[in-house]
């Protein structure tokens, strides 16, 4: 144990708590802190630093690999969640698409909280900061062109449906946008990853961490919570070892992600009442937030017959072998997309949701991604040979609330979590009008046909048409959902 002191003592050595750390150091080299992470050093694997593949990664000690409690509203299903259990935490194991929300959903942030800086125009300094846009004539208002985060596009691998999709989702009247990321993301956009010379970018590699200590492998029980002058001062950490406690002169942060943050501070008795009895934990300040309003943004999946996969237009063809191909994920765009503003509202009407303007304002409510292959999770019908494409309808402003819950006081326990998914007719209506702008793009347009024959539906569900029932669609979500890490059947492959 280098020592039992230290100004600030960092929780989680994720995302958060890799850059944070990074940047204390760096603004003051002669602060002491530490980073306690349960998970191992990836510097030197060759599997995380792969830039390619990163699907094979989720069946790895790399990934929590948490399901959710069964789902209420999809048919009792529970849920792969996944969370990256590394120094770099999910970045260790993610996707690496690159994208940066609607400068609305910022900017309402902002309100929420009154503090502008955390609205669009607020955070632009740091979306610059962060960032080496991948096109060097790019906006300079937008985009910044010498931070660590170094960005590619696939438009080079040349991925045959590139030029056929395009022209698809323009005759559905969906057209291209330059740039997503620059805050108005509505528009078919060029898919941007991050990658450092092929690399992933794990966050410590580039928010590094000399001169911070580091424990690996180290689980944190709980935060030590004293009452000094009549405050609750955060003040040391205890480990999981039920021994070792590590004090912070200045502050505890606890960076542990969405799922397990909350779980340390109902260890350490700030929590709802009720919840921490039940547990046999003292309850140090009674918090009913914590552990509320998880909300998630879940996707439906369905697969597409291709009309000529002889020309290797999809992962497991024998002629889809470019070796450009497998440089990042199989995708070329991302489409986002508004729902229409009536549907929507007599949607929030069905949910007693009279109060929500801002979800029903012009913005981006579902995002879609077609990928180059078979995904064949749940629907034994696809096989990745070729012959299939698989597309994802995201929901990007979910109106659905959930909760994380602990199961008992054991730090090293999984936490319950419940997103609770498709609550709402908000969200299954949004995930509908995804699914049914789809069909207008596969079946609705020239282009469109000239690529997809048919929709291969998985069991006891319908192709969409005109002629589907919402219920129908609502039977698709249910029996097809999926967390978004949705491009792993590349693992197959
Ligand atoms: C499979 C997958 C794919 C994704 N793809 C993308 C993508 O393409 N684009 C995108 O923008 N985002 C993506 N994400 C999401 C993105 O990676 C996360 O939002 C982000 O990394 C979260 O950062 P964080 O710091 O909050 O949490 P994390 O990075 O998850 O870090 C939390 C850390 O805390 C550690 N920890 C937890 N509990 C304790 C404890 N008690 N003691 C000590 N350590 C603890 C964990 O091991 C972990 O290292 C993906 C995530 C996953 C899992």
């Amino acid at each position: 144990m280098p020592s039992d002191t230290y100004d600030y003592v960092i929780v989680g050595g994720g995302t958060a708590g890799c850059v944070l750390a990074s940047r204390l150091h760096h603004g003051d080299p002669s602060l002491s802190i530490v980073v306690i992470e349960a998970g191992s050093d990836v510097s030197k694997r060759a599997d995380v630093l792969d830039g390619s593949q990163w699907a094979p990664l989720l069946g790895t000690e790399l990934n929590w690999d948490y399901k959710t409690v069964p789902q209420k509203h999809l048919g009792d299903r529970s849920i792969a969640n996944a969370a990256g259990k590394a120094l770099g935490g999910s970045t260790a194991i993610n996707a690496g698409a690159w994208t940066r929300g609607d400068r609305q959903n910022y900017n309402h942030w902002g309100h929420v909280v009154k503090d502008s800086r955390w609205s669009y125009d607020g955070l632009l300094p740091y979306f610059r900061k962060i960032e080496t846009f991948h096109d060097p004539h790019g906006s300079a208002n937008s985009h910044g062109f010498d931070g660590p985060i170094k960005q590619i596009t696939p438009s080079a691998r040349g991925y045959p449906l590139r030029n056929p999709l395009q022209a698809a989702w323009a005759a559905a009247g969906v057209g291209f946008i330059p740039d997503m990321n620059s805050g108005e993301p509505l528009g078919v956009a060029e898919m941007i990853e991050d990658r450092l010379d092929g690399q992933r970018i794990v966050a410590p590699f580039v928010y590094p961490l000399d001169g911070v200590d580091v424990l690996t492998n180290t689980l944190v029980k709980r935060v030590i919570i004293k009452d000094i002058n009549g405050k609750k001062v955060a003040t040391a950490v205890e480990l999981a070892d039920n021994e070792t406690v590590i004090a912070a002169r200045r502050e505890v942060i606890v960076s542990a992600g969405a799922y397990r943050s909350p779980q340390v501070l109902m260890l350490s008795g700030l929590g709802p009442r009720d919840e921490l009895e039940k547990h046999g934990i003292d309850v140090l300040v009674d918090t009913p937030d914590v552990g509320l309003h998880l909300h998630d943004h879940l996707s439906v999946l369905q697969w597409w017959k291709l009309k000529t996969p002889e020309k290797g237009l999809s992962i497991g063809s024998p002629f889809f072998i470019n070796s450009d191909y497998f440089k990042g994920n199989p995708v070329d765009f991302f489409t986002t997309q508004s729902v229409p503003k009536q549907g929507l509202l007599d949607a929030l009407a069905v949910d007693g949701n009279f109060d929500n303007a801002e979800v029903a304002s012009q913005r981006s409510h579902h995002e879609t991604w077609i990928m180059y292959v078979a995904q064949n999770a749940e629907n034994p019908a696809i096989i990745p040979d070729g012959t299939h494409i698989t597309t994802s309808v995201i929901c990007m402003l979910p109106t659905s609330r959930g909760s994380i819950k602990i199961a008992d006081a054991d730090p090293s326990s999984a936490p319950l979590i419940d997103p609770n998914y498709m609550a709402t007719e908000a969200d299954r209506y949004t995930l509908r009008e995804g699914m049914r702008k789809l069909y207008q793009v596969f079946r609705e347009t020239d282009a469109g046909r000239e690529v997809v024959e048919s929709e291969t539906v998985g069991e006891g569900t319908k192709a969409v048409s005109p002629e589907v029932s919402n219920e129908d669609l609502n039977e698709k979500i249910r029996r097809h959902p999926q967390y978004v890490y949705s491009f792993s059947s590349l693992c197959m492959c």
